[in-house]
C-alpha cells in the first residue's frame, strides 16, 4: 500500500475534525494525507449522539465543564478553538445549528446525519483520501517512521501519525480501547479508564432508595450527589433524573457516574455514598419546613395527597408509606419524610458499562501531551485527539467540542512539522 505524510487513525468526530484541518493545511503542499477507519460506514457514534440529532457543542463551554486531566492544559486546548469556532466552522461545512433554551446547539435540521455528512464532504474537498474497513492491528516506530500494519495483511508507513481511536464508549462502533493499548505499549501513561455519562444501577429493593421499579418512566427535577466518608460532597449536579427499570438515567444520573465509577476505581476500600434530593429542597430541614407549613395549612389532607403537589402520585404514594392525615404525622417520621425527600440515600451496585456510556473516563495523560499541537511528549510524530485523551465532559455538547478542538490542533500541530520539514 502507497505510504503517506500523515496518517490519521480513526475517522470519527476528531478523526474528521483532524482531517479536515490538516488537509486544508496540506493544499498544494504535495503532502499527502490519508485518513483510516475499521468502519466500513465511520460516524456511527455521531449519527446516535444527541438522540440521532447530534449536540453539536454548547452556548458557554468553559474548563468546569470538563474533569480528568489538568483544567490549565484543558483550557489552552478550548481556548485554541472555542464554541465560537465550531459554530463558524460548522456553517463552512454547511450545517446551519440552532440554539435551544438548554444552551445546546444542535443542527437546524435536527439530523445528526447533516452533521456527519458535513463533515464527510468537508474531508473530501480539501483532498485528504478516506480508507474505510481498515482496520490497523499495529504499530511500530523506528527511524522517524511509523509502520501502520491493517487487518487486511497491508502495511505502509507515515512519518506522522494521529490516533483518533477513540476511548471505549459504545464498542460495536468500532472504538474498544485498541489506541489505549499502543499508546501504552507506545509509552505513555493510561489513566485508569472507566465508562462516563453511564445510567446507574441500583440495588434491588422495593423500599424506597431501591431500584425504584414502580416508578419505571416518571422523572423529577433532583439533585443528586456523592459524598465521601468523611460527608463531605465530591460532586453534586441538579437536573432532570428518569426512573428506569433497572435504576436511573436522564442527565443528572449520567453526569454522576464518571465520579462514582472514578472515585470506586482510585478507592476500592473507601465507603462513597450517592444521595437523590427533590430540587425543591437543598436540604432536610427545608423540607421538614415545607411539611410543617403544608401541615399547618392542609393538615387534615392526606401525606400523599399533599406530596403528589411536588411529586408524581406514584412515588408521592411510596413516599407516604402509611401515613394518613398530615396533621397526625409525628415529628421523628416528619423528620424521616424530611430526610427522604431532601437526601434519600440510594445504592448504586454499578453502571450500564461501556455499552450504554456515552463517554470514557481515564485515558492518556495529559501532561504527556503538548497542548499546542496534541504532539506526544513521548514519541516524536504521534499526535492524539478526541475521546481517548483523559478528558471527558458533562452532557450539554462538551465532548465534541472537545473532539473539535483536539482534533483541530493535532490536524494543524502535524501539518506544521511536515510542512516545515518539506521546506
Ligand atoms: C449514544 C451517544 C450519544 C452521544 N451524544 C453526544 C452529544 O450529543 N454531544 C456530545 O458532545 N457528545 C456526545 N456523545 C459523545 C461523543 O460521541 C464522543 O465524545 C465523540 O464521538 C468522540 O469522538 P472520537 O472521534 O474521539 O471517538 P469515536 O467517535 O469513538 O471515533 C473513533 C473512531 O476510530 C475508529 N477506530 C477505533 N479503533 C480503530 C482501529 N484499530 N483501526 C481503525 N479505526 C479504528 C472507530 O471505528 C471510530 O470510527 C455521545 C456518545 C454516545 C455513545
Amino acid at each position: 500500500m502507497a505510504d503517506a505524510d500523515l496518517v490519521i487513525i480513526g475517522a470519527g468526530a476528531a478523526g474528521l475534525a483532524a482531517a479536515h484541518f490538516a488537509g486544508e493545511a496540506a493544499r498544494g503542499t504535495g503532502t499527502r494525507v490519508l485518513i483510516l477507519d475499521g468502519a466500513r460506514k465511520p460516524g456511527a457514534k455521531i449519527l446516535v449522539s444527541g438522540g440521532g440529532r447530534c449536540n453539536v457543542t454548547n452556548e458557554h463551554v468553559t474548563t468546569d465543564d470538563y474533569f480528568g486531566g489538568p483544567s490549565t492544559i484543558v483550557r489552552r486546548v478550548l481556548r485554541s478553538f472555542d464554541e465560537r469556532c465550531t459554530r463558524g466552522w460548522m456553517n463552512d461545512l454547511g450545517v446551519r445549528l440552532k440554539l435551544e433554551p438548554t444552551g445546546k446547539y444542535f443542527p437546524k435540521s435536527d439530523r445528526a446525519r447533516t452533521v456527519l455528512d458535513g463533515l464527510l464532504k468537508g474531508v473530501e474537498r480539501t483532498g485528504v483520501e478516506m480508507l474505510a474497513g481498515a482496520r490497523v492491528e499495529g504499530i511500530e516506530h523506528g527511524d522517524g517512521l511509523f509502520t501502520i500494519r491493517l487487518r487486511s495483511g497491508d502495511s505502509m508507513t507515515s512519518s506522522r501519525v494521529i490516533l483518533a481511536t477513540g476511548g471505549l464508549s459504545l464498542p460495536k462502533s468500532g472504538s474498544d480501547g485498541w489506541g489505549l493499548e499502543v499508546a501504552g505499549e507506545l509509552g505513555h501513561s493510561i489513566r485508569p479508564t472507566t465508562p462516563a455519562l453511564s445510567p446507574l444501577v441500583l440495588r434491588r429493593n422495593e423500599t424506597v432508595g431501591g431500584r425504584f421499579a414502580n416508578f419505571s418512566g416518571l422523572t423529577l427535577d433532583a439533585h443528586l450527589l456523592l459524598l465521601d466518608e468523611k460527608g463531605r460532597t465530591v460532586y453534586s449536579w441538579r437536573d432532570s433524573t428518569l426512573f428506569t427499570h433497572f435504576g436511573l438515567s436522564g442527565p443528572a444520573p449520567l453526569n454522576l457516574s464518571r465520579h462514582v465509577l472514578q472515585a470506586r476505581a482510585a478507592h476500592p476500600g473507601a465507603v462513597y455514598r450517592t444521595v437523590l434530593g427533590l430540587a425543591e429542597f437543598e436540604k432536610p430541614d427545608e423540607a421538614e419546613q415545607w411539611l410543617l407549613q403544608e401541615a399547618n395549612r392542609n393538615g387534615r389532607r392526606q401525606v400523599s395527597s399533599v406530596l403528589s403537589t411536588i411529586l408524581p402520585d406514584r412515588i408521592a404514594q411510596a413516599f407516604a408509606e402509611n401515613d394518613g392525615r398530615l396533621a397526625e404525622m409525628n415529628k421523628t417520621r416528619r423528620r424521616e419524610l424530611a430526610i427522604a425527600l431532601a437526601m434519600l440515600e440510594i445504592d448504586v451496585v454499578s453502571d450500564r458499562g461501556y455499552s450504554f456510556a456515552e463517554t470514557t473516563a481515564g485515558g492518556v495523560e495529559l501532561r504527556e501531551v503538548n497542548a499546542q499541537t496534541m504532539e506526544s511528549r513521548i514519541v516524536p510524530g504521534l499526535h492524539f485527539c478526541g475521546e481517548m485523551l483523559d478528558v471527558d465532559g458533562r452532557i450539554g455538547g462538551f465532548n465534541f467540542q472537545w473532539a473539535w478542538a483536539t482534533g483541530y490542533l493535532a490536524g494543524l500541530g502535524a501539518m506544521k512539522h511536515l510542512v516545515a520539514g518539506k521546506r
